[in-house]
Protein backbone atom coordinates (compact mmCIF):
# COMPACT_ATOMS: atom_id res chain seq x y z
CA UNK A 1 0.00 0.00 0.00
CA UNK A 2 1.33 3.26 -1.20
CA UNK A 3 1.97 6.41 2.12
CA UNK A 4 1.76 9.57 1.40
CA UNK A 5 2.62 12.12 3.78
CA UNK A 6 1.73 15.86 3.49
CA UNK A 7 3.40 18.24 5.19
CA UNK A 8 3.44 17.23 8.75
CA UNK A 9 3.68 18.81 11.36
CA UNK A 10 4.24 17.63 15.78
CA UNK A 11 5.31 19.57 17.92
CA UNK A 12 6.22 18.75 22.39
CA UNK A 13 5.88 21.81 24.16
CA UNK A 14 9.15 24.15 22.78
CA UNK A 15 10.42 21.52 20.59
CA UNK A 16 9.45 20.75 16.66
CA UNK A 17 9.80 17.17 16.86
CA UNK A 18 8.88 17.23 13.29
CA UNK A 19 8.94 19.94 11.10
CA UNK A 20 6.75 19.98 8.06
CA UNK A 21 7.48 16.99 6.58
CA UNK A 22 6.32 15.76 3.09
CA UNK A 23 6.88 12.40 1.14
CA UNK A 24 5.58 9.02 -0.29
CA UNK A 25 6.70 5.55 -0.07
CA UNK A 26 5.70 3.45 -3.01
CA UNK A 27 3.48 -0.01 -2.98
CA UNK A 28 6.04 -2.57 -1.76
CA UNK A 29 8.84 -0.24 -0.90
CA UNK A 30 11.43 -1.05 1.85
CA UNK A 31 12.02 2.25 3.47
CA UNK A 32 14.52 3.76 6.03
CA UNK A 33 14.16 6.62 8.14
CA UNK A 34 17.71 7.24 9.37
CA UNK A 35 19.19 9.99 11.68
CA UNK A 36 20.76 10.45 14.83
CA UNK A 37 19.01 10.32 18.11
CA UNK A 38 15.88 12.30 18.86
CA UNK A 39 15.58 13.33 15.00
CA UNK A 40 12.17 12.19 14.73
CA UNK A 41 11.75 8.96 13.96
CA UNK A 42 9.98 7.34 16.13
CA UNK A 43 8.01 10.08 16.76
CA UNK A 44 7.01 9.64 12.93
CA UNK A 45 6.43 5.93 12.84
CA UNK A 46 3.53 6.98 15.76
CA UNK A 47 1.90 8.95 13.57
CA UNK A 48 1.47 6.25 10.70
CA UNK A 49 0.68 3.99 13.70
CA UNK A 50 -2.27 6.47 14.94
CA UNK A 51 -0.48 6.45 18.48
CA UNK A 52 0.43 10.06 17.88
CA UNK A 53 -1.51 12.67 16.57
CA UNK A 54 0.09 15.47 14.06
CA UNK A 55 -0.40 19.17 14.58
CA UNK A 56 -1.43 19.34 10.86
CA UNK A 57 -1.17 18.08 7.69
CA UNK A 58 -2.19 14.67 6.11
CA UNK A 59 -1.25 11.28 5.81
CA UNK A 60 -2.71 8.91 3.07
CA UNK A 61 -2.74 4.89 3.15
CA UNK A 62 -3.39 4.12 -0.87
CA UNK A 63 -6.99 5.89 -1.56
CA UNK A 64 -7.55 6.38 2.14
CA UNK A 65 -6.99 9.20 4.15
CA UNK A 66 -6.26 8.30 7.66
CA UNK A 67 -5.21 11.77 8.90
CA UNK A 68 -6.23 14.91 7.83
CA UNK A 69 -5.90 18.20 10.38
CA UNK A 70 -7.96 20.12 7.49
CA UNK A 71 -11.21 17.38 6.81
CA UNK A 72 -10.75 16.77 10.89
CA UNK A 73 -9.87 12.77 9.88
CA UNK A 74 -7.64 10.74 12.59
CA UNK A 75 -8.65 6.54 11.48
CA UNK A 76 -8.30 4.63 15.10
CA UNK A 77 -4.76 2.52 15.14
CA UNK A 78 -6.84 -0.98 14.98
CA UNK A 79 -8.08 0.62 11.70
CA UNK A 80 -5.09 1.31 9.97
CA UNK A 81 -4.03 -1.91 8.77
CA UNK A 82 -0.64 -2.41 9.83
CA UNK A 83 1.61 -4.34 12.02
CA UNK A 84 4.10 -2.89 14.09
CA UNK A 85 7.37 -4.41 15.70
CA UNK A 86 9.37 -2.82 18.32
CA UNK A 87 13.03 -3.01 19.84
CA UNK A 88 12.11 -4.58 23.02
CA UNK A 89 9.28 -7.16 21.54
CA UNK A 90 6.72 -6.70 23.78
CA UNK A 91 5.26 -9.95 23.80
CA UNK A 92 2.88 -10.73 26.77
CA UNK A 93 4.76 -12.93 29.52
CA UNK A 94 1.69 -15.01 30.58
CA UNK A 95 0.73 -15.90 27.05
CA UNK A 96 2.29 -19.14 25.40
CA UNK A 97 3.86 -18.09 21.23
CA UNK A 98 0.72 -18.80 19.96
CA UNK A 99 -1.74 -16.93 22.19
CA UNK A 100 0.73 -14.05 21.35
CA UNK A 101 0.31 -14.23 18.18
CA UNK A 102 -3.26 -14.86 17.80
CA UNK A 103 -4.13 -11.54 20.49
CA UNK A 104 -4.64 -9.43 17.22
CA UNK A 105 -7.15 -12.11 15.81
CA UNK A 106 -8.85 -12.30 18.97
CA UNK A 107 -9.12 -8.80 19.61
CA UNK A 108 -10.68 -8.03 16.15
CA UNK A 109 -13.09 -10.85 17.12
CA UNK A 110 -11.30 -12.85 13.62
CA UNK A 111 -12.02 -15.99 14.81
CA UNK A 112 -12.28 -17.67 11.45
CA UNK A 113 -9.59 -19.62 10.54
CA UNK A 114 -7.64 -18.47 13.97
CA UNK A 115 -5.15 -21.13 14.55
CA UNK A 116 -4.48 -21.75 10.30
CA UNK A 117 -3.51 -18.14 10.22
CA UNK A 118 -1.40 -18.22 13.45
CA UNK A 119 0.41 -21.31 12.55
CA UNK A 120 0.91 -20.10 9.09
CA UNK A 121 2.53 -17.03 10.57
CA UNK A 122 4.67 -19.16 12.50
CA UNK A 123 5.77 -20.96 9.79
CA UNK A 124 6.99 -18.03 8.30
CA UNK A 125 9.30 -17.22 10.79
CA UNK A 126 10.51 -20.75 11.26
CA UNK A 127 8.82 -20.84 14.78
CA UNK A 128 6.10 -23.69 14.28
CA UNK A 129 7.53 -26.15 16.80
CA UNK A 130 7.83 -23.69 19.30
CA UNK A 131 4.31 -22.52 19.54
CA UNK A 132 3.43 -23.83 23.19
CA UNK A 133 6.25 -22.20 24.65
CA UNK A 134 6.45 -19.19 26.82
CA UNK A 135 8.36 -16.00 26.21
CA UNK A 136 11.02 -16.84 28.83
CA UNK A 137 11.68 -20.33 27.16
CA UNK A 138 12.81 -18.44 24.17
CA UNK A 139 15.73 -16.38 22.94
CA UNK A 140 15.86 -13.13 21.94
CA UNK A 141 16.18 -14.05 18.51
CA UNK A 142 13.32 -16.31 19.33
CA UNK A 143 11.07 -13.88 20.78
CA UNK A 144 12.11 -11.14 18.09
CA UNK A 145 10.16 -13.75 15.65
CA UNK A 146 7.37 -14.17 17.42
CA UNK A 147 6.70 -10.26 17.38
CA UNK A 148 7.03 -10.80 13.85
CA UNK A 149 4.38 -13.53 13.55
CA UNK A 150 2.45 -11.27 15.74
CA UNK A 151 2.66 -8.41 13.31
CA UNK A 152 1.85 -9.86 10.04
CA UNK A 153 -1.00 -12.37 11.20
CA UNK A 154 -3.57 -10.21 9.85
CA UNK A 155 -1.28 -9.87 6.56
CA UNK A 156 -1.05 -6.29 6.58
CA UNK A 157 -0.49 -4.03 4.13
CA UNK A 158 1.97 -1.40 5.81
CA UNK A 159 4.78 -3.11 8.59
CA UNK A 160 6.01 -0.46 11.10
CA UNK A 161 9.59 -1.34 12.30
CA UNK A 162 11.01 0.49 14.80
CA UNK A 163 14.90 -0.79 16.08
CA UNK A 164 13.12 -4.21 15.83
CA UNK A 165 16.60 -5.60 15.56
CA UNK A 166 18.66 -3.63 17.73
CA UNK A 167 18.28 -5.88 20.84
CA UNK A 168 20.05 -8.57 19.21
CA UNK A 169 23.77 -9.24 18.75
CA UNK A 170 26.09 -8.97 15.70
CA UNK A 171 25.41 -12.99 14.40
CA UNK A 172 21.70 -12.65 14.94
CA UNK A 173 20.99 -9.32 13.36
CA UNK A 174 22.42 -10.33 10.27
CA UNK A 175 20.19 -13.81 10.02
CA UNK A 176 17.27 -11.45 11.35
CA UNK A 177 17.59 -9.12 8.62
CA UNK A 178 17.85 -11.43 5.85
CA UNK A 179 14.82 -12.97 7.24
CA UNK A 180 13.16 -9.62 7.67
CA UNK A 181 13.33 -8.64 4.20
CA UNK A 182 12.63 -12.14 2.42
CA UNK A 183 9.35 -11.94 4.55
CA UNK A 184 8.17 -8.15 3.59
CA UNK A 185 9.05 -8.75 -0.20
CA UNK A 186 7.26 -12.25 -0.13
CA UNK A 187 4.05 -10.86 1.19
CA UNK A 188 4.24 -7.39 -1.01
CA UNK A 189 4.04 -5.25 1.96
CA UNK A 190 5.40 -1.33 1.98
CA UNK A 191 7.70 -1.24 4.99
CA UNK A 192 9.05 1.67 7.08
CA UNK A 193 12.15 0.60 8.90
CA UNK A 194 13.58 3.34 11.98
CA UNK A 195 17.10 2.58 12.20
CA UNK A 196 20.15 4.90 13.69
CA UNK A 197 22.57 2.14 12.03
CA UNK A 198 23.43 3.20 8.43
CA UNK A 199 24.75 -0.24 7.43
CA UNK A 200 21.81 -1.83 8.14
CA UNK A 201 19.71 1.05 6.40
CA UNK A 202 22.01 0.14 3.41
CA UNK A 203 21.52 -3.26 3.11
CA UNK A 204 17.91 -3.71 3.66
CA UNK A 205 16.37 -0.41 2.18
CA UNK A 206 14.86 0.25 -1.26
CA UNK A 207 15.19 4.15 -0.44
CA UNK A 208 16.43 5.77 2.84
CA UNK A 209 15.27 9.32 4.49
CA UNK A 210 17.71 11.12 6.08
CA UNK A 211 16.44 12.89 8.83
CA UNK A 212 18.13 15.65 11.03
CA UNK A 213 15.93 18.09 13.46
CA UNK A 214 12.72 16.78 12.67
CA UNK A 215 13.39 17.35 8.81
CA UNK A 216 14.01 15.30 5.99
CA UNK A 217 17.72 16.04 4.69
CA UNK A 218 17.46 13.75 1.33
CA UNK A 219 15.19 10.84 0.39
CA UNK A 220 17.20 8.45 -2.43
CA UNK A 221 18.08 5.23 -3.23
CA UNK A 222 21.27 3.54 -0.68
CA UNK A 223 23.92 3.93 -3.82
CA UNK A 224 22.58 7.80 -4.36
CA UNK A 225 22.77 8.60 -0.67
CA UNK A 226 26.38 7.16 -0.35
CA UNK A 227 27.91 8.55 -3.80
CA UNK A 228 25.79 11.57 -4.29
CA UNK A 229 25.71 13.18 -0.23
CA UNK A 230 23.66 16.14 -0.37
CA UNK A 231 25.51 17.83 2.72
CA UNK A 232 28.62 16.86 5.06
CA UNK A 233 25.90 15.70 7.25
CA UNK A 234 24.56 13.04 5.31
CA UNK A 235 28.22 12.43 4.06
CA UNK A 236 29.63 11.57 7.52
CA UNK A 237 26.10 10.09 8.63
CA UNK A 238 26.13 7.69 5.86
CA UNK A 239 29.43 5.18 4.85
CA UNK A 240 33.43 5.70 5.66
CA UNK A 241 35.13 8.21 4.26
CA UNK A 242 36.91 11.90 4.75
CA UNK A 243 35.40 15.42 3.73
CA UNK A 244 38.35 16.67 2.50
CA UNK A 245 38.41 20.74 1.39
CA UNK A 246 40.07 21.15 -2.25
CA UNK A 247 40.11 23.90 -4.94
CA UNK A 248 38.87 22.83 -8.86
CA UNK A 249 41.87 23.52 -11.04
CA UNK A 250 42.67 23.06 -14.47
CA UNK A 251 45.74 21.79 -16.03
CA UNK A 252 46.81 21.07 -19.44
CA UNK A 253 43.12 21.32 -20.52
CA UNK A 254 42.01 18.53 -17.44
CA UNK A 255 39.49 19.56 -14.98
CA UNK A 256 40.27 18.33 -11.09
CA UNK A 257 40.73 19.54 -7.47
CA UNK A 258 43.73 20.59 -5.85
CA UNK A 259 43.68 18.40 -2.92
CA UNK A 260 46.83 20.11 -0.89
CA UNK A 261 49.74 20.47 -2.59
CA UNK A 262 48.60 17.88 -4.86
CA UNK A 263 46.60 18.49 -7.89
CA UNK A 264 43.89 14.98 -8.64
CA UNK A 265 42.54 15.52 -12.58
CA UNK A 266 39.74 14.49 -14.56
CA UNK A 267 37.57 14.98 -11.73
CA UNK A 268 34.06 14.43 -11.82
CA UNK A 269 31.87 17.71 -11.41
CA UNK A 270 35.16 19.92 -11.01
CA UNK A 271 34.46 21.93 -14.44
CA UNK A 272 31.32 23.04 -12.08
CA UNK A 273 32.85 25.07 -9.67
CA UNK A 274 34.59 27.94 -10.33
CA UNK A 275 38.29 27.44 -10.23
CA UNK A 276 40.16 29.07 -7.23
CA UNK A 277 37.37 29.13 -4.71
CA UNK A 278 37.34 26.09 -1.96
CA UNK A 279 35.37 23.20 -1.54
CA UNK A 280 34.16 20.39 0.11
CA UNK A 281 34.91 17.12 -1.52
CA UNK A 282 33.92 13.50 -0.25
CA UNK A 283 36.40 10.62 -0.81
CA UNK A 284 35.41 6.98 -0.13
CA UNK A 285 37.88 4.66 1.19
CA UNK A 286 37.27 2.39 -2.05
CA UNK A 287 38.55 5.43 -4.45
CA UNK A 288 41.89 5.40 -2.17
CA UNK A 289 44.54 3.60 -3.85
CA UNK A 290 47.74 2.77 -1.92
CA UNK A 291 51.02 1.13 -2.79
CA UNK A 292 54.39 0.56 -1.34
CA UNK A 293 56.04 1.08 -4.66
CA UNK A 294 56.49 4.17 -6.29
CA UNK A 295 54.30 4.39 -9.67
CA UNK A 296 53.31 6.58 -11.89
CA UNK A 297 52.15 9.66 -10.44
CA UNK A 298 51.28 9.11 -6.69
CA UNK A 299 51.80 10.87 -4.09
CA UNK A 300 53.23 10.21 -0.97
CA UNK A 301 51.39 9.56 2.57
CA UNK A 302 51.94 7.80 5.95
CA UNK A 303 49.65 5.24 7.60
CA UNK A 304 48.12 5.95 10.66
CA UNK A 305 46.16 3.47 11.41
CA UNK A 306 45.62 -0.25 10.51
CA UNK A 307 42.00 -2.53 11.79
CA UNK A 308 41.98 -6.13 10.13
CA UNK A 309 38.18 -6.64 8.96
CA UNK A 310 38.15 -10.42 8.20
CA UNK A 311 38.00 -10.17 4.76
CA UNK A 312 40.15 -6.97 4.05
CA UNK A 313 41.94 -4.51 6.23
CA UNK A 314 40.85 -0.43 6.97
CA UNK A 315 43.12 2.08 7.42
CA UNK A 316 43.71 6.14 7.37
CA UNK A 317 46.82 7.71 6.46
CA UNK A 318 47.82 11.13 6.20
CA UNK A 319 49.08 12.65 2.68
CA UNK A 320 51.92 14.67 3.60
CA UNK A 321 52.92 17.73 3.48
CA UNK A 322 49.03 18.22 4.59
CA UNK A 323 46.57 18.20 6.89
CA UNK A 324 44.69 15.34 4.53
CA UNK A 325 43.36 12.46 6.97
CA UNK A 326 41.92 9.56 4.16
CA UNK A 327 40.54 6.31 4.59
CA UNK A 328 41.24 3.49 2.86
CA UNK A 329 41.39 -0.20 2.46
CA UNK A 330 43.99 -3.08 1.69
CA UNK A 331 44.13 -7.03 1.13
CA UNK A 332 47.68 -6.62 2.94
CA UNK A 333 48.44 -5.32 6.69
CA UNK A 334 50.46 -2.12 6.55
CA UNK A 335 52.15 -1.41 9.32
CA UNK A 336 50.95 1.88 11.11
CA UNK A 337 53.89 4.49 10.22
CA UNK A 338 54.68 2.64 7.00
CA UNK A 339 55.36 5.29 4.30
CA UNK A 340 53.02 4.49 1.11
CA UNK A 341 52.52 6.04 -2.35
CA UNK A 342 48.62 7.13 -2.57
CA UNK A 343 46.64 7.87 -5.38
CA UNK A 344 42.69 8.57 -5.71
CA UNK A 345 40.15 7.65 -8.66
CA UNK A 346 39.75 11.43 -9.21
CA UNK A 347 36.88 10.92 -11.19
CA UNK A 348 35.19 9.75 -8.13
CA UNK A 349 35.78 12.47 -5.66
CA UNK A 350 32.08 14.32 -5.10
CA UNK A 351 31.77 17.79 -4.34
CA UNK A 352 29.54 18.78 -1.60
CA UNK A 353 29.58 22.52 -1.71
CA UNK A 354 31.61 25.55 -1.66
CA UNK A 355 32.99 25.99 1.51
CA UNK A 356 31.15 28.09 3.56
CA UNK A 357 28.19 28.42 1.54
CA UNK A 358 25.06 27.00 -0.13
CA UNK A 359 25.54 23.78 -2.91
CA UNK A 360 26.68 25.28 -6.52
CA UNK A 361 26.42 23.98 -9.10
P1 LIG B 1 15.83 7.67 18.99
O1 LIG B 1 16.69 7.17 17.87
O2 LIG B 1 16.63 8.04 20.20
O3 LIG B 1 14.67 6.77 19.29
P2 LIG B 1 14.12 9.40 17.43
O4 LIG B 1 14.75 9.95 16.20
O5 LIG B 1 13.20 8.26 17.26
O6 LIG B 1 15.24 9.09 18.52
P3 LIG B 1 11.89 10.72 18.70
O7 LIG B 1 11.67 9.65 19.71
O8 LIG B 1 10.93 10.80 17.57
O9 LIG B 1 13.37 10.64 18.11
O10 LIG B 1 11.93 12.12 19.44
C1 LIG B 1 12.07 13.37 18.78
C2 LIG B 1 12.13 14.45 19.82
O11 LIG B 1 10.84 14.61 20.41
C3 LIG B 1 13.08 14.16 20.97
O12 LIG B 1 13.73 15.34 21.31
C4 LIG B 1 12.18 13.66 22.08
O13 LIG B 1 12.73 13.97 23.34
C5 LIG B 1 10.89 14.43 21.82
N1 LIG B 1 9.69 13.70 22.24
C6 LIG B 1 9.28 12.52 21.75
N2 LIG B 1 8.11 12.14 22.33
C7 LIG B 1 7.81 13.11 23.22
C8 LIG B 1 6.71 13.32 24.14
N3 LIG B 1 5.72 12.45 24.23
N4 LIG B 1 6.75 14.43 24.89
C9 LIG B 1 7.75 15.33 24.78
N5 LIG B 1 8.78 15.21 23.94
C10 LIG B 1 8.83 14.11 23.16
Amino acid sequence: MEIVLSQIKKRFGDLQAVKTLSFTVKQGEFVSLLGPSGCGKTTLLRMLAGIETPDSGEIAFGDTVIFSSEKNIMMPPQKRNIGMVFQDFALWPHMTVFENVAYSLRARKQKKQLQEKVMEALRSVQLEPLWERYPHQLSGGQQQRVAFARAIVNKPGIILLDEPLSALDATLRDDMRLLLQRLVKRMGMTAIYVTHDQSEAMAMSDRIVVMTKGEVIQMDTPEMIYHYPVNETVARFVGKGSIVTGTPCTQLGQSGFQLGQEAFLAARQAALFPQGKEVQTVIRPETVDVSLQQSDHRVTGKVETISYLGERYEGTLKIANTDVVLHFYSTKRIETGTTVYVRIHSDQIHVLQSKGGAYET
